[in-house]
């Protein structure tokens, strides 16, 4: 199934795709979802949150569009290395295969060269599942685009009628001085793509208002999409609900009618709780999110929605408050003061790290629930250093030669072990980054162990830092508790403070691996502490 987007970006493709794979898994169809990113970047690890927003971390350490995050939160199958792929990617991989000389002195071209190999790695990643939906990133008209709707064009050609099937999703303007909805835009995207050989077996309408029987027709008259395929899509409150709403429109029997797939019924009870859940909220928090990228919250985009889901799972309205951490680098935080919990979320690079260190030693000095991701397990432990006279305490990445390096690179601080062998397996790591998903050792006794339930978890990393175990003694002295390490007992990876009520920090990303259906425990957790300070604690 190929999902193209028309009229403007940013309609929800990865939602309405993701949406539409969590009703064909309630289908009991095996589902996998691909991203074709246009753009020339090998893949978005180097690319800005600003521009891009937040780069999703797969459990096999690929780097990748945040349409990933969608699609793990809606369907069960997990996304890989494969899932996600660029322009960049598949011009290395042809010109690599060229310098081969696989090409036996053919001239590379686009077509067949570039096009052949986009429908290599759609066909790879497709592998094993009984649907797979490929997504085709940015707008059709896009220039950079039109190698990938080629690669689509033919391989839906290839595939055959029964096998290959083409969603468009279009925004239909509502204009509120004529109180009229606009099917114009979508008669010319839609005249676009069938220029370039494709022509849609379904549309997906977004709108704001519902889609008037008339219009539907009209759409379909221009378009040659049949009427019962013209879907409307409206805006929702909730991007959980968008399952249900494509359901009730009768999407995923089209979709099993034109496969001629023999499927029980969508068994959507579990996106039916998750919908109850949101509507019979019982309290309200307050949550601080300190990071960077305050104005965008795309750059957050699988922390907000976790902390969604731990009100789902708590039933409790979380409402997110952004803070940028330069506001916090002035001695009077005022701007903490209403709120009932402190996140500090990942990052890199040294704007705002004052302020974020800062957020967390007031979590620690008034007893407000204190959740640290990543660079936020490492402000923690900073602050935590610096309060017990380590005053001088930073991370190398800040200050490379600070006195007392609690976070540095493990090649910093591994240099004195006794352990050579250990060493270089480390120094060489320590210049990249840790990334993707491994497992984590939880003590018993400790606040994590209680939540996870279990000895052994598995979460998602990418970073380069660590916490610098020749500092372990005198902290724990202090009253810092170790309360995770790597599965060789080398590296810490959750920092809990003993004197506080709930104050957590984590080397991983805990948000890579929520979902709304399941939660998360670290999130959920600190949802329930935030309620209790709200209702307890709070001056
Ligand atoms: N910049 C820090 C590091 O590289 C933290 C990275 C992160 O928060 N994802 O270790």
């Amino acid at each position: 199934m190929f999902i193209t987007g028309g009229v403007v970006s940013s309609l929800g493709k990865g939602i309405a795709s993701a949406s539409l794979g969590a009703i064909l898994e309630a289908r009991q169809l095996k589902v996998t979802l691909i991203k074709l990113d246009p753009y020339i970047n090998l893949d978005p690890g180097t690319m800005s949150p600003f521009q891009h927003g937040e780069v999703f971390v797969t459990d096999d350490g690929a780097e990748t569009d945040l349409d990933l995050g969608h699609y793990e939160r809606f369907v069960r199958t997990t996304m890989g290395q494969a899932n996600n792929f660029t322009t960049g990617r598949i011009y290395e991989n042809v010109i690599r295969k060229e310098r081969r000389g696989d090409y036996l002195g053919a001239t590379v071209q686009v077509i067949p060269h570039i096009t052949d190999e986009i429908k290599r790695c759609i066909l790879e990643a497709a592998d094993g599942a009984d649907v797979a939906m490929v997504e085709i990133g940015g707008t059709v008209g896009d220039i950079e685009s039109l190698p990938f709707l080629e690669a689509i064009r033919q391989l839906g050609g290839e595939l055959g009628h029964e096998r290959a099937l083409f969603i468009h999703l279009t925004l239909i303007p509502y204009i509120p001085t004529s109180g009229e909805l606009k099917s114009k835009p979508t008669q010319h995207s839609v005249k676009e793509l069938r220029s370039i050989g494709i022509q849609p077996d379904i549309l997906i309408c977004r709108s704001s208002q519902p889609l008037p029987l008339g219009l539907r027709d009209k759409i379909s008259l221009f378009t040659s999409v049949d009427k019962a395929a013209v879907i409307s899509m409206l805006d929702a409150d909730s991007i959980y609900r968008i399952p249900s709403l494509l359901h009730q429109e009768g999407l995923d029997k089209i979709v099993c009618d034109k496969f001629q797939l023999n499927t029980p019924l969508a068994d959507l009870s579990g996106w039916e709780k998750v919908l109850s859940a949101m509507d019979n909220h019982t309290a309200s928090v307050n949550v601080a999110m300190v990071g960077k990228y305050t104005e965008l919250t795309d750059a957050y985009k699988s922390i907000n929605e976790a902390l969604i889901h731990a009100g789902i799972h708590t039933r409790t309205q979380v409402n997110i408050i952004y803070i940028d951490s330069e506001d916090l680098e002035t001695p009077e935080p005022g701007c903490l003061k209403n709120i009932d919990a402190i996140l500090v979320p990942g990052g890199f690079g040294e704007r705002g790290i004052e302020g974020k260190i800062c957020a967390a030693q007031f979590a620690r000095e008034n007893n407000v629930p204190y959740l640290g991701i990543c660079l936020g397990m490492q402000v923690a432990v900073i602050d935590f250093a610096r309060e017990i006279g380590l005053e001088k305490a930073h991370s190398t990445e800040f200050e490379p030669n600070t006195p007392a390096p609690v976070i540095a690179l493990i090649s910093e601080w591994t240099t004195d072990s006794g352990d050579l062998e250990q060493r270089d397996e480390y120094a060489d790591k320590g210049g990249t980054m840790r990334l993707g998903g491994q497992n984590c050792h939880l003590m018993r006794g400790t606040k994590t162990y209680d939540l996870y339930g279990k000895e052994i978890i598995h979460e998602r990393h990418r970073h380069r830092y660590e916490f610098n175990n020749n500092y372990m003694g005198m902290l724990r002295q202090a009253g810092l508790v170790f309360a995770g390490l790597s599965a060789d007992g080398n590296l810490v990876e959750v920092v809990e403070n003993s004197h506080h009520p709930w104050f957590i920090g984590c080397q991983f990303h805990p948000e890579f691996t929520s979902t709304p259906r399941d939660g998360h425990p670290l999130f959920s957790g600190f949802i329930r502490a935030a309620r209790a300070y709200a209702k307890e604690m709070k001056p």
